[in-house]
């Protein structure tokens, strides 16, 4: 329980059954203020819910009356009052008020309506977020991204590894391409990380054995669509002694883990978006690179051929086709050509021309992407070489993999990505707190 001058309780952990009479303090923002003359109502939001204070003329000072009437809409408030059982109010209680403090009183008109009755665009709500937030869908969202993080950092833990941090300020690119942030640092150029991948391997020879970290990524890519941001938070991680086939085990269990601890520790949350969330359902499917593109092909106008990329419309009907034959919405393609890989994807030794390699697939788009690694040396710096990179601005990299690297795996997937699955959101921006893209700077 809370316990201060300004607060007591959040409004949910009120309930008319074990509080009638008692004295409680709420704090939050007036939600809206019913003036009828000889009753006020005021309701008032907080982060847990809303309550209603309830002042009849006839039984209230004539002062507090009088301020309760005249608050204006989204203003900070302390209110001190007993609870009384009502039927009539939200939650079966309201609060008799014998103290209002006005903590910040709200300008008016607001940026955007909060009730939920007026639908703004996103863009309207992104430049006003935190007037956004405070409606309890948008609320829930970051709600259930707090879980889904806990979780994920309590499921790896427990199976052994370790958090991490890597530098996002880097002097190479992690796969070269042009899709990087160059900055000014001191006298020379630096980029912002486009993955923590070089850095997690480093951690290998290092002998930390298992990583993981969850931190920014940046990619200077010029898209504008649903599911790209150039700033996105990625889930990593790297692990020893294992191939493909262990990690994408690993990835499996933790998507199964997150969304079973969100069914059970944010169903408020879920009911506050009306999600009905179901758990996917283990193994997911192993589709074969080749296997997709055929799919493709029989579905469709395209006409892909073995070493093409799939683009948008290709994971769609890639995606369709598992949900109508197994109702399931995760899979995986595997073995992909090694030359669409980075350049760090161990190729099969008897069939070099296919890599170790495999993206988790959501019905509707990419997941995830990961691989057993190269721990070779020598081959490494041949596929950075075959790939148009100077394999000297690897050598911080390279060197690792000189003096006893073991076998090792890993994958990335993207948290937002996770989540805006997850949820059903249309736009990824709806599950950002401040997106940025290439149109969006600020706030
Ligand atoms: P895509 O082909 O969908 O653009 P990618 O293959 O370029 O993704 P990876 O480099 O494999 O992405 O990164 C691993 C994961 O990180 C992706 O599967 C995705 O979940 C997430 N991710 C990568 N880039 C972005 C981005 N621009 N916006 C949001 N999430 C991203
Ligand atoms: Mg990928």
């Amino acid at each position: 329980m809370l316990l201060n001058e300004l607060r007591t309780h959040y409004t949910d952990q009120i309930n008319p059954d074990n509080f009638e009479g008692k004295t409680v303090t709420i704090a939050g923002w007036v939600y809206e203020v019913r003036d009828l003359g000889g009753i006020c109502f005021v309701v008032v939001r907080d982060r847990e819910g809303k309550a209603q204070v309830t002042l009849v003329k006839k039984k209230t000072d004539v002062e507090l009356f009088n301020a309760a009437r005249r608050l204006v809409r989204e203003s900070v408030v302390s209110v001190t009052g007993n609870v009384k059982a009502s039927d009539k109010a939200p939650n079966g209680f309201e609060i008799i008020p014998s103290r209002i403090n006005l903590l910040n009183e709200a300008d008016s008109p607001l940026p955007m309506d909060t009730t939920g009755k007026v639908e703004a665009e996103l863009d309207t709500r992104l430049d006003s977020r935190f007037i956004d937030l405070r409606k309890p869908g948008t609320n829930a969202i970051f709600r259930i991204r707090h879980e889904v993080l806990k979780n994920v950092r309590k499921y790896l833990s427990e199976i052994n590894f370790i958090e991490t941090s890597t530098p996002k300020v880097v002097a190479t690119a992690t796969e070269g391409g042009t899709s990087l942030f160059p900055i000014t640092y001191f006298t020379t150029e630096a980029f912002l990380n486009q993955s923590p991948q070089l850095f997690k391997q480093i951690l290998m020879s290092g002998g930390m054995d298992r990583v993981f970290e969850i931190g920014p990524i940046f990619r200077a890519e010029e898209h504008d669509t649903r599911r790209h941001l150039n700033e996105a938070t990625s889930i990593d991680i790297e692990s020893s002694f294992c191939d493909h086939f262990d990690v994408m085990e690993i990835l499996e269990n933790m998507i199964s883990n997150v969304y079973s601890s969100v069914k059970q520790n944010s169903q408020k949350q879920l009911d506050e978006l009306g999600i009905d969330l179901e758990i996917p359902e283990k193994p997911f499917l192993k589709l074969k690179y080749e296997e997709a593109i055929d799919i493709v092909n029989q579905n469709s106008e395209e006409d892909l051929v073995w070493g093409d990329d799939l683009g948008t419309s290709a994971e769609h009907i890639v995606g369709n086709d598992v949900f109508e034959r197994t109702g399931q919405s995760h899979y995986f393609i595997i073995d992909w050509p090694t030359e669409i890989k980075p350049f760090y994807a161990m190729p099969y030794e008897n069939n070099p021309e296919i890599s170790k390699s495999f993206d988790l697939m959501h019905r509707t788009m990419e997941l995830a992407s990961g691989a057993q690694r190269i721990h070779h040396h020598t081959i490494l710096r041949e596929r950075i070489e075959s790939q148009g990179l100077n394999s000297d601005s690897f050598d911080f990299y390279l060197d690792a993999f000189r003096f006893g690297m073991p076998p090792h795996a890993g994958w990335g997937i993207g948290c937002e990505r996770l989540l805006m699955t997850m949820l059903g959101a249309e736009n990824i921006r709806d599950v950002v707190l401040f997106p940025r893209d290439r149109r969006r700077l600020s706030p």
